[in-house]
């Protein structure tokens, strides 16, 4: 009889631990995720996540919209599975703020067969308006590999991002102007692009995105093709001279020599003077005024920017660049001007371009000085107008002394010629920029 009991016993305790460890009878409710930012457009379907171990068996989705409640979706299917993804049409309603409420059970017999059940509830602010947007000025044409200003408007209570955009794939960031949605940018057209299209980017909190064209005449740039030829001196002393000084292994055969400087150096040198010149600093800007830059009064050119190289050895062509500055040749050790206010956000080594200054002149526009022989400025050092702020040398991947002189737009080589010449920087930057500023107080 007293066995009886206690295999009885056994059996309870058994039973009540099996239904307590069971996977059949877990007790964790499903796990509700609702992507979300706080915003919708009623356009963009509302994406939810269910999750749970012994699978999702029910859910519901509801609205409260101005005192109604409407049903969004249902479904009782044990069936389901361990994650369930919904994309929620969402109606449409006038109200200015909904609820979404989310029920879901799941598939454990915990609850007396009932399963767990969890709740999950968000509001969201409805903006259904796009921003609006406003080409204000920009300049009238744009070169290849040329820059150019624009000042747009750009108006959204839930304003999220604005920017320009060039051929789809490179952004330009715009800088607060003169007064509470306005925005300047000066932009550039990539040297290697063949074509060129703007456009004003805005996006709001809610995922209404506008689009604007901005209109800009193509003034076409015949940039000079130029082959030369790679000998072993240059390979011998210059070339392992800048691997040397980079710490990198060098090839044994000449060609890979060449294309490891040519090539690889090259590629890692724009990296880092993309990602030390891609900056704006300033928050706001009222005014934008800049004098023609002549780093080396006096001097001569001996190559242009947007030069197309192709390098030869004993005949055979090996490699290709395109020159992303204008080479400028005086005196050895020649003085180096600051033609323009700025601040040194680089002097440093850098590979193929030697001993390199680079000067933030504001709204993203920097200049660059390569192949110095020595710096008079440092990093973080202001500089004036009519500053010397280095000398010209022979350092990086070059024979003979002379100055790199390059300028960036937001991290993108520009046509340093437009930038030397007044005359083009008052018709497409500064009148540009002045002239909206005026439209903009009216
Ligand atoms: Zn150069």
């Amino acid at each position: 009889m007293k066995k009886i009991w206690i295999l009885l016993l056994v059996l309870i305790i058994g039973g009540a631990g099996f239904v307590y460890f069971s996977p059949v009878f877990e007790k964790n409710p499903p796990d509700i995720q609702i992507e979300n930012n706080g915003f919708t457009n009623l356009k963009k379907p509302l994406k939810v996540i269910l999750k749970d171990d012994s699978g999702i068996r029910y859910y519901r989705v509801t609205m409260i919209a101005g005192g109604n409640v409407s049903e969004l979706a249902t479904l009782t299917d044990p069936s389901m599975g361990k994650e369930v993804v919904l994309n929620i049409k969402l109606p449409k309603t006038n109200a200015k703020e909904i609820k979404i409420k989310i029920t879901a059970a799941d598939n454990s017999k915990w609850h007396f067969f009932a399963g767990n059940e969890a709740e999950k509830s968000i509001i969201l602010k409805v903006d259904t308006t796009a921003p609006l947007t406003e080409i204000i000025n920009n300049s009238y044409a744009i070169g290849n590999g040329g820059s150019a200003a624009v000042v747009v408007r750009v108006s959204d209570e839930n304003l999220k991002d604005k920017y320009v955009m060039v051929n789809g794939k490179y952004r330009f960031n715009l800088t607060p102007f003169v007064k509470d949605g306005y925005y300047v940018a000066l932009i550039a057209w990539p040297v290697e692009e063949k074509t060129f299209d703007a456009e004003l980017v805005a996006e709001d909190m809610a995922g209404n995105v506008v689009k604007e064209h901005i209109p800009y005449y193509w003034r076409k740039y015949r940039y000079t093709k130029s082959k030369i030829k790679i000998s072993d001196r240059f390979v011998n002393s210059v070339a392992k001279r800048v691997l040397g000084k980079l710490n990198l292994t060098i090839p044994n055969d000449p060609v890979e020599i060449f294309k490891k400087i040519n090539e690889t150096v090259r590629a890692a040198n724009e990296k880092e003077i993309y990602d030390l010149t891609n900056r704006i600093y300033e928050d706001k800007i009222n005014s934008f005024s800049i004098a023609r830059f002549n780093p080396l009064p006096g001097s001569a050119v001996r190559a242009y920017f947007g030069e197309q190289r192709t390098y030869y050895y004993k005949g055979e062509q090996i490699s290709r660049a395109i020159h992303k500055g204008i080479d400028l040749a005086k005196i050895k050790r020649a003085k180096i001007y600051s033609s323009n206010y700025g601040k040194v956000i680089a002097a440093k080594y850098i590979g193929i371009y030697g001993n390199t200054l680079i000067v933030y002149h504001k709204l993203g526009l920097y200049t660059l000085y390569g192949h110095t022989s020595v710096f008079k400025v440092k990093v973080g050092d202001s500089v004036r107008r009519g500053q010397v702020i280095a000398r010209t040398g022979a350092s990086g991947a070059v024979f003979g002394d002379h100055l790199h002189f390059g300028v960036y737009v937001q991290g993108y080589a520009v046509n340093p010629i437009e930038w030397m010449d007044p005359k083009w920087i008052k018709l497409n930057i500064t009148n540009i920029i002045n002239g909206a500023k005026r439209i903009i107080n009216k």
